[in-house]
């Protein structure tokens, strides 16, 4: 299936066209139609198969452009993919010149986080700990958020994350699509699924 087979904006596709993309991965085939009608899923997925842009691709087409609150959150359990998925976001909302994209994570200096947030960032991705510190600075405000990201949700698991990834969830409110990526299936993940998300459908590729 090609890009232009579903419905996607024309500032998507270019931008899919110019970072050399022809056609979607089984993940994107499966998963952005998906997410784009608003269901829960759990998209099982390992790194290098598309799976950034599959919940990149609805982050950026669900976002009001006129609207400078946050909508979107991602998690991530580490700094590195933290800033590769701001990246890869940012370069498929190339051509949306009207959304903005943070990365958030821990080690950097709070202070500048604070000052680009104030600029009024709608799509921020990052590791749980700083997160929940900026909350607790309420220099993020998860009360207009539509979309919740989990990215590789086992890994960050298996780091000690889950009690500040409830935290955090039991801020954004109810009414919300949460989306869980996990390149393993552990019975964990989906005891959790079942817990905070809707009907959640499973996609493997
Ligand atoms: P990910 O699994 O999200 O880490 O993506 C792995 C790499 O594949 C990244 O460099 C993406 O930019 C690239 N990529 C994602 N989707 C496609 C696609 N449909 N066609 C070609 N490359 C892609």
């Amino acid at each position: 299936l090609g890009f232009e087979d579903i419905n996607l904006s024309e500032e998507i596709l270019k931008a899919v066209y110019d970072m050399g993309f022809e056609e979607m991965s089984p993940i994107q085939s499966k998963a952005i139609p998906k997410i784009l009608e608003g269901v829960d899923i759990i998209g099982q997925a390992q790194t290098g198969t598309g799976k950034t842009a599959a919940f990149g691709i609805p982050i950026i087409e669900k976002t009001d452009e006129e609207d400078r609150c946050l909508q979107s959150l991602v998690l991530c359990p580490t700094r590195e993919l933290s800033i590769q998925v701001a990246e890869e976001i940012r370069r498929l909302a190339k051509y949306k010149k009207n959304i903005f994209v943070l990365p958030i994570y821990g080690g950097q200096p709070i202070e500048r986080q604070i000052k680009a947030l104030k600029k009024g960032i709608q799509i921020v991705v990052g590791t749980p700990g700083r997160i929940i510190d900026h909350i607790r600075r309420k220099t993020l405000k998860l009360g207009n958020i539509k979309m919740l990201i989990l990215d590789e949700a086992d890994e960050m698991f298996d780091m000690g994350f889950r009690d500040d990834i409830e935290l955090i969830i039991n801020q954004v409110p109810e009414e919300r699509q949460t989306i869980f990526f996990s390149a393993t299936m552990p019975k964990e993940i989906v005891d959790f699924a079942t817990r905070y998300q809707n009907n959640p459908e499973i996609i493997r590729v």
